[in-house]
């Protein structure tokens, strides 16, 4: 297998050094009861380590990679079983089986992407020889695809739940393929960062729901304000970015201050009768020249920085020194 290839689909999964979460803890948790071993964990096999996204019996985080049983278990596509460690040449002097925790019998089933990478493995382990039987494989086989699964659906998760505009994630991705359209075909494109002006104080004042119902609607004010093409996605809390595909940077600037306007012109219907009145700033930048995708959305953050220190509710941008 390409290890470069299924290191980069590790990467794209953005899981390694995430906090525990439930689904991962409760699977460890019952492959350990149903299976009945003292040693669950859900390991992924990075460059030159396992990192243990959830472990039960193990107390750490991670072992070399050199060390781990999962690192053979990734070579192949069927479960690896170990019944006695001491009697496999390529386990019987592993520190772990020699020295604590004390492995002596392993069964892993290899957690596999969408796209065939083997990124870890779904393991159960005990400190004393045991036979798994084909129920116990199947079971542990369940899990893993539970565990796939979850993998794969938090990858592709690319709405924002509150606004239906894309994810932080589904945005940068969408960047790249224009950025990457753009070094290629040479066409025009910007990109726009959009921040609330004071939102903390709607917040403050109004509560955190009204916060939600603004945020909402400047979704869909955005929508009606760009065109159909334009991609809308939620960057942060209060902070959105537009990409503009086939905009040059003067007609960037003219659509992101159509949507300035367009927010300064909406009355935000705040539950009941009340309503309120929202700005925004905006920084705009056009993609020519720029190294990477990730400076082309950089320099349009750097110019909002610089419309709200220049007074908010305004858009400011690079190329063009424009200012409305
Ligand atoms: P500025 O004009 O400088 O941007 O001021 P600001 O108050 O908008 O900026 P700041 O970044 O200090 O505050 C952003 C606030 O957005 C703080 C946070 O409580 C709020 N926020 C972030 N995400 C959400 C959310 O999903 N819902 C709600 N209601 N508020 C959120
Ligand atoms: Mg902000
Ligand atoms: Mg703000």
């Amino acid at each position: 297998m390409d290890d470069e290839a299924r290191l980069a689909a590790l990467g794209r999964l953005e899981i390694l050094e995430t906090p525990p979460e439930e689904l991962f803890e409760n699977v460890v948790n019952l492959v350990r009861t149903v299976l009945a071993v003292p040693i669950a964990t859900v390991s992924l096999v990075d460059r030159n380590r396992q990192w243990l996204k959830a472990q039960r019996g193990l107390n750490v985080n991670e072992t070399s990679r050199s060390v781990s049983f999962c690192t053979h278990t990734i070579q192949q596509r069927e479960p690896l079983i170990v019944e006695d460690a001491h009697l496999d040449e390529r386990f019987a002097t592993n520190p772990l089986v020699l020295g604590g925790p004390r492995i002596r019998s392993y069964a892993g089933v290899p957690l596999r992407t969408p796209d065939g990478y083997n990124v870890g493995s779904l393991c159960a382990m005990d400190t004393k020889p045991r036979r798994f039987s084909p129920a116990d494989i199947a079971i542990l086989s369940n899990f893993a695809n539970v565990v796939s699964d979850e993998l794969e659906l938090r990858m592709i998760a690319r709405s924002d739940y509150l606004t239906g505009a894309l994810t932080r994630r589904g945005f940068e991705e969408e960047l790249q393929r224009e950025f990457d359209r753009h070094a290629r075909y040479h066409r025009p494109a910007s990109v726009v960062f959009l921040d609330i002006d004071h939102f903390k104080s709607i917040n403050d004042t109004h509560g955190h729901p009204a916060g939600d119902q603004v945020l909402r609607q400047l979704a869909d004010v955005a929508r009606a304000t760009l065109r159909p093409n334009d991609v809308l996605g939620r960057l942060g809390g209060e902070e959105f970015g537009v990409l503009l595909p086939e905009t040059g940077a003067q007609d960037g600037f003219v659509a992101a201050e159509r949507l300035r306007c367009a927010l300064q012109k909406h009355t935000f219907a705040i539950g009941g009768l009340q309503t309120l009145k929202v700005t925004a700033s905006l920084g705009v930048s056009s993609v020519a020249g720029h190294m990477s995708a990730g400076n082309w959305l950089a320099e349009a953050d750097q110019e909002l920085y610089r419309a709200k220190a220049e007074g908010r509710n305004c858009t400011r941008m690079t190329d063009l020194r424009m200012a409305s």
